[in-house]
């Protein structure tokens, strides 16, 4: 067999997102359907679709379904600002939001905060509420001696990218100046050599740097 290439940028036509839409209403049996539940269910990536058609809602009406005015719990809107924040490097614009292509629209910000201004204001306040600090400390699995899980969860990165400035603490690159740059957090002191998911013990890198460290470690 000859090897071919695919064009994944191209390769699916508005259509065929259309027929998935369709397809997965059919099965689900719903009329209308959350991003989630056609990650679930769906052929294609959500954020394909989107890219298509510029919002969630524009692709669920063209393809005939219903369109949802789902209330998502705050927990959602203010983790789906967190992945923004940190995709970007820098608090988001309202604008950013479709600029970026988030999931959640602007429009269920609106309709829980009415401002955007307000929105941030909320979000600032939960990530340096004790609330959100209660959940760094995940207990490890019995029977190994961490005494934190090796899993970052996005409150804990979102706030060890904050302190950083969102900027990679090796070479200072930033998605806020280069977008092409993927920021990552790392354990300083490797989980593997007994380093704990704390603060402290965790740094930004970008993806450059991270690799570049994992490799002088295997040498
Ligand atoms: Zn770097």
């Amino acid at each position: 067999m000859l090897l071919e290439y695919t064009d994944k940028t191209n390769s699916v036509t508005d259509t065929e997102l259309l027929l998935d839409l369709q397809r997965v209403s059919n099965e689900t049996g719903k009329q209308s359907l959350t991003i989630a539940e056609y990650k679930e269910h769906g052929r294609y990536d959500p954020s394909t679709i989107i890219r298509h058609f510029e919002t969630w809602n524009k692709a669920l009406s063209i393809a005939g379904l219903q369109i949802s005015n789902r209330q998502y719990a705050d927990r959602e809107l203010f983790d789906n600002l967190a992945e923004l924040w940190i995709k970007i490097g820098h608090q988001p614009s309202r604008r950013d939001l479709s600029l970026f292509q988030s999931p959640i629209s602007y429009k269920a910000y609106e309709r829980r905060f009415g401002k955007w201004s307000v929105a941030l204001k909320s979000f600032v306040d939960y990530y340096n509420s004790q609330e959100s600090l209660e959940v760094y400390q995940i207990e490890a699995k019995p029977n190994t001696t961490h005494k934190t899980s090796r899993d970052i969860n996005l409150r804990m990165r979102f706030k060890v990218m904050s302190r950083d400035n969102f900027k990679c603490c090796s070479c200072g690159a930033s998605p806020a100046k280069d977008p092409s740059v993927d920021l990552h957090v790392d354990h300083i002191k490797p989980w593997a050599k007994g380093g704990e998911t704390v603060i402290e013990n965790l740094q930004t890198l970008c993806s450059k740097c991270n690799w570049g460290k994992s490799d002088s470690l295997n040498a």
